[in-house]
C-alpha cells in the first residue's frame, strides 16, 4: 500500500488511461495552472522562463535540472503575505515551511516578501542563519527535536519553538533557565482532523506522532505545563491537519477545536492566547484534474471561519499564522530533463503505453513513487505536429517503480536528445532527493529577467566518491 497524499481517489485500476487524463487538443499548450507564469513557448516552439530558453540551461547547467523561476515564488510568497494582511486586521504572519524546499537564496526571497520562516531540524536552521534570516523570524518545528538542536534554536533567538511532547517542555525549560533566557513557544495540538486532497477525515483521536492529542487532554495540560514555567512564554496553538488540501472544511474543524482550546485556557487559566497557528497544505495543480483555490480565497475563507468560532467562543481574534510550504515553492519549478530510449509496450486491447525514460528519476522526485502522486509533463525544446500518445516518463533507476510522470499524452515522436520538463516541481523533490544507485543530485537553478543563475549546485561523481572514505 502507497501512503497516498490524494487519499482513495485513484481507482483507475485496470483502464490505460485514467479517468480524469483526457486527449489534449494541442499537445504543445500549456495548462496554466500547471505553470509558472514566466513559462512560455518563443516563436521557434521552444520553452522559456523568463525569457531564458531552455535549450540554454540545458546548455549551461546539465540536465537534470530544477529550474526556478524566481518572480513567480517571490508572487506566490508575497501572494500569501498580502492575502493573510488583508484578511486579518488583527495580523497575520506568514511562515514559508522549508521543509518544502530551502536554499539561502530561497530563504532570502521569501524573507524580503515578507515571510517568516519555518525550519524542522538543525539542518534547515542552518541554512535559514547561513541565509541572514534574523532568528526572530524563525519558527522551530519537530517531533524529536535534539538537545543540541534546541541549544541551537535558542542561541539564534528563534521566534518559537512548536513543542511537541511533554519531554521537550522539560528540556527547553531546562535549557532556557540555564543561559537565563525566556523561549516563546506553541503547543501543536493534535486536533483529530486528517485532511487529503478532496476530503477531510475528523476523529476524535489522531492516530500519529506529531503533537499533543486534544481529546486525551494531553495539549490542556501541555498547556498548563508552560504556563507554570517561567523559562518560557505561551504565545498560542498550532495545529497543521495534512498536505495538498484544496477544501477548507478541513481547516473549520481544526480552527473549531483549536480555539475551543483556547477558550478553555482561557476560562482555566485566565490568559487570552494571543496566536492562532492553522499550518499549511494549500494544494497546487499538479494535473489538469487540480483547480486550487487562491491565497485570498483560503485566506478570506479562513477569516470566516477563525472570526465565526472566537465569536461564538466570546473570544478576541488572535494574530492567525499559516505555514504554506508547497503552494509558494512548488509551482514556481519544473524540472527539466533530457529524453533518452522511448520504449512502447502493448497493453491490452490493442491499447499502448509509450515509456519515455529521462535521466533523472526517482533520486530527483520520489513523490510519484512514495506517495501515488500525479504529474504533467511536455516537450519542451521544441513543438511537435506528432498524435499525442499515452506516455509514461520513467527514470533511470534499476526499480520498475521509477515513475516521474505515470499517465500524460506527449508527442508521438518524442526522441533522445529532446528537452521535456515535468511542472509543479519545487515542494518536496530536491528537498527529498537522495543519491539512489549513486546518482548525483541535480542542480537547481534560479532564472530572473533573462538571467540564470546557480542557487545550488548540482552534485558530482567526486562528491559522492568524498564521502565514502574505504
Ligand atoms: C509540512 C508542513 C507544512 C507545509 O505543508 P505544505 O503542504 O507544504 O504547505 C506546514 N506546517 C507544518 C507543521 C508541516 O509539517
Amino acid at each position: 500500500m502507497h501512503a497516498h497524499e490524494a487519499g482513495a481517489l485513484h481507482a483507475d485500476v485496470g483502464q490505460p488511461v485514467p479517468g480524469w487524463l483526457s486527449v489534449p487538443n494541442d499537445v504543445n499548450a500549456l495548462l496554466p495552472q500547471l505553470w509558472a507564469t514566466g513559462v512560455a513557448r518563443q516563436p521557434d516552439g521552444e520553452l522559456a522562463v523568463a525569457g531564458v530558453a531552455v535549450s540554454r540551461i540545458a546548455e549551461q547547467f546539465g540536465t537534470p535540472a530544477y529550474v526556478v523561476d524566481e518572480a513567480d515564488l517571490r508572487a506566490r510568497a508575497r501572494g500569501f503575505r498580502t492575502a493573510f494582511e488583508a484578511s486579518f486586521p488583527g495580523g497575520a504572519d506568514v511562515y514559508y515551511a522549508g521543509k518544502a524546499f530551502l536554499s539561502t537564496a530561497v530563504a532570502r526571497w521569501v524573507l524580503e516578501e515578507g515571510l517568516h520562516l519555518d525550519v524542522c531540524t538543525g539542518g534547515e536552521l542552518a541554512v535559514a542563519l547561513r541565509a541572514g534570516v534574523p532568528g526572530a523570524r524563525i519558527g522551530m518545528h519537530g517531533n524529536n527535536k535534539s538537545r543540541a538542536e534546541l541549544v541551537e534554536a535558542i542561541e539564534a533567538g528563534v521566534g518559537r519553538v512548536i513543542l511537541d511532547s511533554f519531554e521537550e517542555i522539560e528540556t527547553l525549560a531546562g535549557l532556557a533557565g540555564e543561559r537565563g533566557v525566556r523561549v516563546p513557544v506553541l503547543v501543536r495540538v493534535t486536533v483529530g482532523v486528517e485532511a487529503h486532497t478532496h476530503e477531510y477525515i475528523a476523529t476524535a483521536h489522531e492516530d500519529q506522532k506529531f503533537g499533543f492529542s486534544l481529546a486525551g487532554g494531553q495539549a490542556a495540560e501541555a498547556v498548563r505545563r508552560v504556563l507554570a514555567s517561567p523559562q518560557l512564554r505561551l504565545l498560542g496553538l498550532h495545529s497543521h491537519i495534512g498536505s495538498q488540501i484544496f477544501d477548507d472544511a478541513g481547516f473549520e474543524v481544526s480552527a473549531r477545536r483549536v480555539i475551543g482550546l483556547a477558550a478553555r485556557v482561557r476560562d482555566v487559566h485566565g490568559v487570552e492566547l494571543e496566536e492562532l497557528d492553522l499550518g499549511g497544505g494549500f494544494g497546487i495543480a499538479y494535473t489538469s484534474q487540480d483547480d486550487p483555490a487562491t491565497p485570498a480565497e483560503h485566506a478570506s475563507r479562513l477569516a470566516e471561519i477563525v472570526e465565526h468560532e472566537c465569536r461564538g467562543f466570546g473570544l478576541g481574534v488572535p494574530r492567525v499564522c499559516v505555514e504554506p510550504g508547497r503552494a509558494i515553492a512548488g509551482p514556481a519549478v519544473f524540472t527539466l530533463y533530457r529524453v533518452g530510449v522511448v520504449k512502447t509496450v502493448e497493453l491490452d486491447a490493442g491499447a499502448r503505453r509509450s515509456y519515455v525514460s529521462v535521466d533523472g528519476g526517482m533520486s530527483d522526485n520520489i513523490r510519484t513513487a512514495l506517495y501515488d502522486a500525479s504529474y504533467s509533463a511536455a516537450l519542451a525544446s521544441r513543438t511537435s505536429a506528432a498524435e499525442p500518445v499515452l506516455s509514461r516518463v520513467v527514470g533511470k533507476h534499476c526499480e520498475a517503480g521509477d515513475i516521474v510522470v505515470k499517465d500524460e499524452f506527449l508527442p508521438g515522436d518524442l526522441v533522445a536528445g529532446d528537452l521535456l520538463a515535468v511542472p509543479g516541481t519545487g515542494a518536496y523533490c530536491r528537498s527529498m532527493a537522495s543519491n539512489y544507485n549513486h546518482v548525483p543530485r541535480p542542480p537547481v537553478v534560479a532564472v530572473r529577467d533573462g538571467q540564470a543563475r546557480l542557487i545550488v549546485r548540482g552534485e558530482t561523481i567526486e562528491d559522492l566518491l568524498r564521502l565514502d572514505v574505504g
